[in-house]
């Protein structure tokens, strides 16, 4: 059941996921599974083990949840277009509090209890369903800001009018993240629909500042710690690997911004006034310029110490100059 809940699964630059069920059934799957089989073990490896020989005998029934996803396919599709149409610009700000607030709103149809946080920069939506007590809890993350569009030239359509071309929706933001987000807040909707409560606690959270770094994500977490406090959390920010298969990543690289500043000498400082303890400007030294009108001088004086060298050597100098 999982593998055909994977088959076909297409997603790629900002061609997103296929305008049918299956993103939301793999979204769905995805985040089931790790709780069902995962049971939350600290040991993801185990995770890992036991989704790769997921079978029959393992998977839940969902096969009421799967048909009301395949009926509402239509449904959900245009709900992510409307999703879409709307600019989420977090480098402008543009859209970005309407976005907040809409999809806020979609979460609050969906049955969470939602809340639109302020940061000092742009808002989280953060979403809360509670299955109750002793229930583990799944944290999905998503960001519903988008890269800026340019250069709009290159767009086939526009950014935001989605346009379904070869089974693929094209526009702003649809790969990157509202396709995925969108997929597990529907997921969360087909199952509250068909069995009217969720196995585990979840919670959603979606930033609106991913694409300009993440700025003050940081002092959010601090702030929020004991509200974000989950046993699993779900980075819906990816794609899928081309085997089709779900895939845990591990050693996922951060960004490390650095300025570096230098300061030195901003002339040629000569060695016999100022000796060993103040360097030249590491500028000056790589200069090929330089280097090359070094060697020049240091050839010189070698070709120098050799040529007296010979002289004294063959006794040949008839001065009482010392020998190099
Ligand atoms: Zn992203």
């Amino acid at each position: 059941m999982l593998q055909q809940g994977m088959d076909g699964l297409v997603t790629g630059i900002e061609g997103g996921h296929l305008p049918d069920g299956v993103a939301v059934r793999m979204a769905l799957l995805r985040w089931y599974i790790m709780y069902e089989y995962g049971e939350i073990v600290a040991n993801s490896m185990h995770i890992v083990g036991r989704i790769a020989s997921v079978d029959t005998p393992l998977t839940p029934n969902l096969n009421d949840i799967f048909a009301y996803i395949d009926e509402h396919s239509q449904v959900f599709l245009a709900q992510l277009i409307e999703y879409l149409r709307r600019p989420s610009i977090s480098a402008y700000g543009e859209g970005i509090s309407e976005v907040a607030d809409y999809v806020a709103g979609v979460m609050r149809q969906i049955g969470l209890v939602v809340r639109v946080m302020p940061t000092g920069g742009w808002p989280m939506v953060f979403g809360e369903y509670n299955a109750g007590r002793g229930a583990p809890t799944v944290l999905l993350y998503g960001h519903y800001d988008v890269q800026p569009p340019d250069p709009l030239e290159e767009w086939l359509s526009p950014p935001f009018e989605p346009t379904i071309r070869n089974g693929r929706i094209y526009a702003r933001g649809v790969g990157d993240n509202k396709g995925q987000h969108f997929a597990q807040l529907l997921a969360l909707e087909a199952h509250l629909a068909c069995r009217g409560t969720l196995p585990c606690n979840v919670k959603v959270l979606l930033e609106g500042e991913e694409e300009v770094g993440s700025p003050h994500m940081p002092e959010f977490i601090r702030a929020c710690r004991d509200e974000l406090q989950a046993d699993l959390v779900i980075i819906s920010d990816g794609p899928v690997h081309e085997n089709g298969q779900p895939t845990i990543s591990f050693g996922v690289r951060g960004v490390l911004d650095i300025e570096l500043r230098a300061r030195g000498a901003n002339r040629d400082l000569h060695s016999g006034h100022w000796g060993g303890y103040r360097a030249q400007s590491p500028l000056d030294t790589r200069s090929p310029a330089r280097l090359d009108e070094k060697r020049a001088w240091r050839d010189h004086y070698r070709r120098l110490l050799r040529e007296r060298s010979a002289a004294n050597q063959a006794g040949t100098t008839g001065s009482s100059e010392p020998a190099y």
